[in-house]
This record gives structure tokens, C-alpha cells and sequence, in this order.
């Protein structure tokens, strides 16, 4: 069986385990490597290949298979990862970067429970760090931080173990300061949002070479910041990479760190829902019950020139399945889903079906717009999502 083909298979099986699910999106500031970083996460899960991580090309890697390059530029994708002996499934959002994009930044927000913060070592947090935490602070979404490049810390700035310790300091002092702030009045985040090194919260390292370290990972490793110094000093990367590589280190913080649908959607619905909370409907959705009434909500449409339009969302309550007759939230009569699937490194596959927690890629629902509510009763539609402007910056 080819390597895709496995991989399909694995999330399918995964699917159905709402505990193993991580629906995250990763989020940065422009040019501080969210695209770098995302390649390479791919990469690591067998999703692209280790060489064209980087590129910004996604290859399939099926040996049989014509080699074909997909831009994953704006790709939704799902993933397995293994964590403490269990496998993970693993739906990572794209967000778009570029600062025109805010509403979208904020609607794909809506359909995961974590986001990864990417903050360049150099640059530290800047106006859009602030923004993306906003929007996914607004959504009811957990925060973690990744401190990227700091290899230019070593190599090009030649700092020592102690300047750079103050200088990422810094950073996440500066983050948890817009944590704090804007979780200050949330009175259904009970628990401390702020990032820590020591907590495992923070992550730090390099997307360009490809290695990455957090408190946990150095404590696996045994290797430390004086080991790190050294290697990437030697222009030993690509030993510091196999040694402890960032997609591991990311992946598993990720697992650790960011809520399942299980856990997030109790606390998450009410945010961003005002339907009536003793429905069967609400109960449905916190509990991600994959047989009770389907509650899709898109977050996203887009073009495909073989399969037309696609609409990819989050489902909260029930399962998609092909042919179902389903609502769409602000049109008269129901859409009739043509097929249901998942991305995987920038293409869709259509599967059987998709049950609540997960992320899904449909066709068939041409009434629906990026924030519509579909579902198979009808219902209160989810709120609104509330565009953040921010200052216009244009990447040079
Ligand atoms: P995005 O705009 O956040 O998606 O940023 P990109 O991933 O496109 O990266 C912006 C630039 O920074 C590119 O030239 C990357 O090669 C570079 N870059 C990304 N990550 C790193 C890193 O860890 N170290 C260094 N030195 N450069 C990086």
C-alpha cells in the first residue's frame, strides 16, 4: 500500500476518536516562517518530502505515482502523529498570512481549538502577533508559542546562552502580557492561558533548518542550549535536525498542550452559539455526539477545477455522509452533500464519512458562504464571526 494511501486509512481510523483529535492553526506575523514551519511539520508526518519541505511545494511521495507539485500554500491539512504511545490525528487550518486576509484569519479560528503562535526570535511580537492571538483568543481557542529562527540568533547575531535566554525571555514575557490582557475579562477560561518554558508551552528553534527544542524535548534529548550553540555554530544542522527535529518537538506539544474537541467544545459552544442550552441540539454539540444532529459550520470556500466548489468546516455535532439533505443557515431549502472528505497535504480525499470533531471538505452545499451553518434540523445559526482590522503592513 502506498504511504498516502496508509495515511488516509490511519485518519479515518482516527476519526472516530475524538479524544485523539487536534484541531490547530498556525498563526504569525508576516514572514516570521508560520509557511516554513507548516512545510515541515508535513514533512514530518510522511505528508511531503523531507527535501521539498521548505520549498513551499507539497509532493506526493506515493513511489508509484506520477510526481506532481501541489502548492500548499493554502492548504488545510490532517495529519497522524504518535505521542506517548498513541496515535494522534492531527487537522491543521491554514490561516491566511497576509494582513487583507483578517477575516479569514478569524473565520478558520472557528474550526480549531489551538493555535500556534510563531514569533521570530529577531523581530519578537509584533502588531499581527497581537492581532492573531486576539482573533483566537475571541474564538475560545488555546494559545501556544513557537519562537522561530533562532538560529540568526547563534550564527548571525553570535549570542551566547545568555544573551539569548534574555532575549526569548522577552518574547514570551511580551506574549503573556497580550494573553493576560485580553483573557483578563473571559470568565469561561478558568485556567491560566499564559505560555511557559517550563509548563512545555513554548517551543523554540529553527523552521529553516528543521530542529526545535521545548523543556520536555532537551529533557528526552539530554542535549542542552550549549549543545544546540555548538552544533548550529559548526553548521551542524543537519545533525542538530536528526537529533532533535522540530516537527517531533512541535507535534508533541501540540498533542499535550492543545484541547480535544471533547474538552474544547463544552467551553467553546456557548461562546459561539446562542441557541437554546438545554436543546438536544446544544447537547449534541458539547458532547461531539457523532449520532446526534449534524451541526457543520464553514469556515471556508474554495475552488477545485475537477470537484468545484468546496466548502471546509468544522463539524460539531453528528456525522457527514454523502447524499445527506442538509440546511443551510440564511437560504430557503437544504443542499444535497455530494461528497464528504478531508485534506491531506493540499488535496482533498474523499472518505466515507466525517463524525463530529473533526474538520471536513465538501461538495454539494452551493448555497453555502464562509460562515454559513449547515446542519440537518433547522437552528439557530452560530454567531457571527467578527472581523479584527488591523494596520495595513505589505510584505516586501
Ligand atoms: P510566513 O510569512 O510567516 O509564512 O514566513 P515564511 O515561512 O515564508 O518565512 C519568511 C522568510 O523567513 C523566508 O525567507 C524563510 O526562509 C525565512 N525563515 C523561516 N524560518 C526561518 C528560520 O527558522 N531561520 C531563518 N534564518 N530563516 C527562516
Amino acid at each position: 500500500m502506498g504511504r498516502r494511501k496508509k495515511i488516509v486509512e490511519e485518519c479515518e481510523t482516527l476519526m472516530n476518536t475524538p479524544e485523539n483529535i487536534r484541531n490547530i492553526a498556525i498563526a504569525a506575523h508576516v514572514d516570521h516562517g508560520k509557511t516554513t514551519l507548516t512545510d515541515n511539520l508535513l514533512a514530518g508526518a510522511g505528508m511531503i518530502s523531507d527535501e521539498t519541505a521548505g520549498e513551499q511545494l507539497a509532493m506526493d511521495t506515493e513511489e508509484d505515482e506520477q510526481e506532481r507539485g501541489i502548492t500548499i500554500d493554502a492548504a488545510n491539512v490532517s495529519m497522524t502523529h504518535e505521542y506517548e504511545g498513541t496515535n494522534h490525528l492531527i487537522n491543521l487550518i491554514d490561516t491566511p498570512g497576509h494582513v487583507d486576509f483578517g477575516g479569514d484569519v478569524t473565520r478558520a479560528m472557528r474550526a480549531v481549538d489551538g493555535a500556534l503562535v510563531v514569533v521570530d526570535a529577531v523581530e519578537g511580537a509584533m502588531p499581527q502577533t497581537e492581532t492573531v492571538l486576539r482573533q483566537a483568543l475571541r474564538e475560545g481557542v488555546k494559545p501556544t508559542l513557537f519562537i522561530n529562527k533562532v538560529d540568526r540568533l547563534i550564527s548571525e547575531l553570535q549570542e551566547g546562552p545568555e544573551e539569548m535566554q534574555e532575549r526569548m525571555t522577552a518574547v514570551i514575557r511580551d506574549v503573556n502580557d497580550l494573553i493576560r490582557g485580553m483573557t483578563e475579562e473571559m470568565d469561561d477560561i478558568d485556567d491560566d492561558w499564559t505560555v511557559s518554558v517550563e509548563d512545555g508551552t513554548v517551543g523554540f528553534g529553527s523552521a529553516l533548518y528543521k530542529w526545535g527544542v521545548s523543556l520536555p524535548s532537551m529533557q528526552r534529548t539530554g542535549m542542552d542550549f550549549g549543545d544546540i550553540i555548538e552544533l548550529e555554530r559548526n553548521d551542524k544542522r543537519q545533525e542538530l535536525a536528526e537529533r532533535t527535529p522540530l516537527s517531533d518537538v512541535v507535534l508533541d506539544m501540540v498533542c499535550e498542550h492543545f484541547p480535544n474537541p471533547v474538552d474544547a467544545q463544552p467551553r467553546r459552544i456557548p461562546r459561539i452559539w446562542r441557541g437554546d442550552a438545554d436543546s438536544d441540539l446544544a447537547e449534541g454539540m458539547r458532547l461531539v455526539d457523532e449520532d446526534g444532529e449534524v451541526v457543520f459550520m464553514v469556515t471556508d470556500i474554495s475552488m477545485d477545477p475537477h470537484a468545484g466548489e468546496i466548502a471546509t468546516g468544522r463539524v460539531f455535532s453528528g456525522t457527514l455522509e454523502k447524499g445527506q439533505e442538509l440546511y443551510v443557515s440564511g437560504t430557503v431549502g437544504k443542499n444535497r452533500l455530494q461528497s464528504v472528505g478531508i485534506f491531506m497535504g493540499g488535496e482533498r480525499e474523499e472518505v466515507e464519512q466525517v463524525p463530529a470533531g473533526n474538520v471536513a471538505a465538501v461538495t454539494g452545499l452551493q448555497d453555502a458562504i464562509a460562515g454559513s451553518t449547515v446542519s440537518s434540523v433547522e437552528m439557530t445559526p452560530f454567531e457571527s464571526i467578527e472581523h479584527i482590522s488591523e494596520p495595513v503592513i505589505t510584505k516586501s
